[in-house]
């Protein structure tokens, strides 16, 4: 098991992946990371500073920049658990958002058991402001995106331990060619279908894979497919992304998908030996000076 999760992690990362996060295990006891000798240092890594921040800057709610560079004053958290919801990898302390996404996410919550999927696991949020992370992505850092578990939350609630060694189900085959059928559902389905039709969402991020599957099995109403847009890894999770809040007017907006459904040609390209040919390393990470000037306001709040 252990072997496949590594092998599938490192091919993840070959292709340019910047999250196969949903599958790296917390601990019920996380140890609080050493203090940094020189944090005025302008060659720090800004996500060294904002990984530190265990509580949201006491600041009007805003989103700060875009996806991958900004920061998130005011954030809220998502309750651990709802009716239809619970948190996973709590030691990673990522349910933080703006409070559109956390009333999107209760609002798929509720939806959910309705078509068919019993609750959402919710996977990494935001930190409490934001900001680059020191593990798992490149965006996640305005507040407006969150990961959810392509597996329906149980029947019971899950034990603090569950919540850190549980593993997400893989819904993509082996061969990354297709999903796997043993494992796609209508279920599936209609949980993206639910979250892409959302008024606030903006994408859905889904492996090609899944892309592949919604184009050839959704019927009727295919009016949200291009909203679900494909990207390497999200095999585990899909990533919902929420546009600009009206609150926010240092929000960067990105620009809205294609308006068609995105299963042609740009959806092939994804299955070839170029599209999966390895990429060079990371990017380097943001420092301070990259990010938006309000970051700097939002990192030195109480
Ligand atoms: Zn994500």
């Amino acid at each position: 098991m252990r072997q496949v999760l590594i092998r599938t992690a490192i091919v993840a990362l070959a292709m340019g992946c910047g999250s196969a996060a949903a599958q790296d295990i917390g601990t019920v006891n996380p140890k609080p990371l050493p203090p940094i000798a020189n944090p005025d240092d302008p060659k720090l890594p800004a996500r060294e500073l904002f990984g530190r921040k265990p509580k949201p800057a006491p600041l009007a709610v805003r989103s700060i920049g875009y996806y991958t560079n900004g920061c998130l004053a005011g954030a809220v958290a998502l309750p651990i658990n709802g009716e239809t919801w619970q948190v996973m990898r709590l030691s990673r302390n990522r349910n933080w958002g703006h409070p559109n996404l956390v009333k999107f996410l209760e609002r798929l919550a509720a939806k959910a058991p309705k078509i068919g999927w019993r609750g959402l696991l919710v996977g990494d949020m935001a930190q409490p402001r934001g900001g680059p992370m020191l593990t798992g992505h490149w965006s996640h850092q305005v507040g407006l995106d969150a990961d959810l578990w392509l597996t329906p939350m149980p029947d019971r609630e899950l034990s603090r331990e569950e919540r850190e060694e549980m593993m997400a189900t893989n819904v993509v085959a082996e061969d990354w060619n297709d999903v796997n059928p043993q494992i796609w559902s209508p279920a599936h389905i209609a949980i993206l279908k639910a979250a892409a039709k959302d008024k606030e969402v903006e994408r859905v991020l889904v492996n090609p894979a899944i892309k592949k599957a919604l184009c050839r099995d959704v019927t009727g109403d295919r009016s949200w497919l291009h909203k679900i847009r494909p990207v390497f890894g999200h095999n585990y999770h899909f990533h919902v992304r929420i546009s600009c809040p009206g609150d926010s007017p240092e929000c960067k907006g990105q620009k809205g998908p294609p308006e068609d459904e995105g299963c042609g040609k740009d959806l092939d390209w994804w299955f070839t030996d170029e599209a999966r040919k390895p990429k060079g390393g990371a990017p380097l990470p943001l420092k301070m000076s990259a990010l938006p000037p309000a970051c700097r306001q939002v990192l030195m709040a109480p």
